[in-house]
């Protein structure tokens, strides 16, 4: 018995399932998840003390590595002062001018404490701005788990094959329609049907919840177009691609201006921390000085804000983005080049320090169709065996890996050394 084992049994007598999110007990590729006693860096120990690499990041959050000095630093500091106000302090308003500035298809931002939070009010916000009902979203996005967007959804509601969960009221699930991601096609038909009726679009800009599949050319476009012509608002889901894939987001990278945006993950560096925000006439339509009602008691809470604001500071120093996507694209370009000295079919898809790779024959995976048809096994195989080896990926074929700016080149080369001994064995 590992520790870890004795940790999950001790965790299932009391934690549905020993975990507080699903995909962490390894429901995906079987066998015990590990346990995380601290991280440093790129790597994580576990309750053992055992070392790894880690890809996962916490599931993006941690662009800079584990525990950079000067963002702990910054929390403890602000920690010093108390832990919640429940009242204004100045810190929310210099990350939102912060956020602002780095995204100007932003005017007006509102703190969160999830990603969840941030996508559930966007869609209240939109549907109460525009008096619409219905809402589009893509099969294998995931946008949280609030009601009206757990269908169709992706990440660990894929992983665990209930897509769409008991506990949705159908009334609500009714008005959320579910196309193809990347399939403009269905778009255009749908808008020409009942584009009067549709109050938003919300769209992973490039999915991370069914692996990583950047938009194809033309699609986020179609999206902007639909929208402009009906009056249903443009919502980018950016909780993993803002200041992930670019310091101005996916919708830098794209040049595609949303109505509104919503973030996570990076922006909390490491803390419970959400936001949305866009369009100032539409932003406007928020509690306390417009009828849409939004809140939270911790919303804005000064410790996550410092860790936010210094990861905000941190990833705006030049060339950030240039090397992180070298890096990234070096490790998965890497990771290819050894899958295919051992014969194994590898495909791959990169957008900055985001990344996707694909047991398939395919050269090129642009659709969920083609995620959903990967090798599974080899995935659970090569998972477990990388694991063994001291290699931290996300433990599920359907969720993107992220590299942060402390993977070295040395960090990276012994990955793919790791990687070159397993894929022999698969
Ligand atoms: N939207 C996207 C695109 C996400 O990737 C996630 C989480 N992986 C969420 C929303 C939900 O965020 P949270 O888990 O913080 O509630």
């Amino acid at each position: 018995m590992t520790h870890s084992n004795d940790l999950f049994s001790a965790a299932k007598q009391v934690i549905p399932g020993g975990v507080n999110s699903p995909v962490r007990s390894f429901g995906g590729v079987g066998g015990t998840p590990v346990f995380i006693d601290h991280a440093s860096g790129p790597y994580i120990f576990d309750s053992e003390n055992k070392r790894y690499i880690d890809y996962v990041g916490s599931w993006g959050p941690l662009i800079l590595g584990h525990a950079h000095p000067e963002v702990i630093a910054a929390v403890t500091e602000t920690a010093q002062k108390g832990l919640s106000f429940g009242a204004p302090t100045e810190i929310e308003t210099r990350i939102a001018q912060a956020v602002c500035e780095l995204m100007p298809s932003i005017e007006l931002v509102r703190m969160v404490s999830s990603g969840t939070e941030a996508t559930m009010s966007a869609i209240r916000l939109a549907r109460g701005f525009t008096g619409r009902d219905k809402i589009v979203k893509f099969e294998g996005c995931y946008h949280g788990h609030s009601d009206s967007l757990l269908v169709k959804a992706g990440s660990g509601a894929l992983t665990f094959g209930v897509p769409s969960s008991p506990g949705v009221p159908a009334a609500l699930a009714e008005n959320t329609i579910t196309l193809t991601y990347n399939d403009n096609e269905s778009v255009v038909e749908l808008f020409k049907k009942i584009g009067d009726s549709i109050a938003c679009i919300i769209v992973e800009p490039v999915a991370g919840n069914m692996n990583c599949i950047p938009p194809v050319s033309g699609f986020l476009e179609t999206l902007r177009q639909v929208c402009d012509e009906s009056g249903a608002l443009l919502i980018f889901d950016e909780v993993m691609t803002g200041f992930r894939v670019g310091l101005h987001g996916a919708q830098g990278v794209y040049n595609i201006t949303p109505d509104l945006t919503t973030l996570g993950k990076v922006i909390g560096g490491g803390m419970p921390v959400g936001a949305f925000g866009g369009k100032r006439q539409v932003m406007e339509y928020l509690a306390p000085i417009g009828p849409v009602y939004q809140a939270g008691t911790l919303s804005g809470n000064p410790v996550a804000m410092a860790a936010g604001l210094k990861t905000l500071e941190l990833i705006a120093k030049p060339d950030f983005y240039e090397i992180l996507t070298e890096k990234t694209t070096r490790f998965v370009n890497g990771m290819k080049d050894r899958a295919s000295q051992a014969g194994i079919p590898l495909s791959s898809n990169v957008v900055g320090g985001m990344f996707g790779l694909f047991f398939s024959e395919d050269k090129q995976i642009t659709s969920f169709a083609q995620v959903a048809q990967c090798d599974q096994d080899r995935f659970k195989r090569f998972f477990h065996s990388m694991l063994d080896n001291g290699v931290y990926l996300a433990p599920s074929a359907f969720e993107a890996g992220f590299v942060s700016a402390a993977h070295s080149d040395e960090i990276i080369d012994e990955t793919l050394d790791i990687a070159a001994k397993v894929f022999k064995t698969l």
